[in-house]
């Protein structure tokens, strides 16, 4: 897991944007970069290069999702090896992991969170126990919170709270039996993060 030492919030500034690094502050206005604050504090990028523009996306994305470099790179080798758009792939790659699922599904404030969840044992794939949160779920998969899991009060206020939060179309989520189902994999209109791939598949190119 990526650990980052900088003020999380001076890091969204610095990207412009938000990278939901906190957890529930992240959905309010108390958010460092949200808009309803008015006049939102940026820090000023300086004039970069060609490389460091696709340097700054490419760190943008892997701080998002809360992976290692030695791990996007990883994901990059495989979308290189898949027919298709390379681009579009390494995003539905990250998209795909176990703790990114279990965000989106709104079952936790942060992919932070999911991690501890995951780590902890608390989460099942197909009925088994997964403590692997860079996990790449399979179409068909059932996630699954364990039964009379410590966490389930905390996952069950999260629901709530989110509940007018959609969640995407490749998931089925039911609330009721905490479980989660993979229907297929996202498209590139469901990534949840604006991103020019492009800039870092021509970082990884060289
Ligand atoms: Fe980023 Fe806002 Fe969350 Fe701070 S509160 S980490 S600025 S999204």
């Amino acid at each position: 897991m990526a650990k980052y030492t900088k003020p999380l919030c001076k890091i969204c500034r610095k990207y412009g944007m938000k990278l939901y690094l906190k957890g529930t502050r992240c959905e309010t206005d108390k958010c460092a970069v949200d808009p309803r604050r008015g006049k939102v504090r940026l820090i000023k990028p300086k004039k970069l290069s060609e490389y460091g523009l696709q340097l700054r996306e490419k760190n943008k994305v892997k701080i998002y999702y809360g992976v290692l470099e030695r791990q996007f790179k990883r994901y990059f080798e495989i979308a290189k090896r898949h027919k298709g758009v390379t681009g579009e792939i390494l995003l539905q790659l990250l998209e795909r992991r176990l703790d990114n699922v279990i965000y989106r599904a709104n079952w936790v404030y942060s992919r932070k969170m999911a991690r501890q969840l995951i780590n902890h044992g608390h989460i099942l794939v197909n009925r088994k126990k997964n403590d692997r949160p860079g996990y790449l779920v399979e179409i068909g998969d059932v996630i699954q919170l364990k039964p009379n899991s410590k966490y389930t009060k905390i996952v069950k206020e999260c629901i709530e709270e989110y509940k007018t939060k959609p969640v995407p179309l490749f998931l089925k989520v039911n609330n009721e039996n905490l479980n989660i189902e993979i229907l297929r994999f996202p498209t590139r209109d469901e990534v949840s993060i604006p991103v020019n791939e492009q800039l870092i598949i021509n970082f990884y190119s060289k």
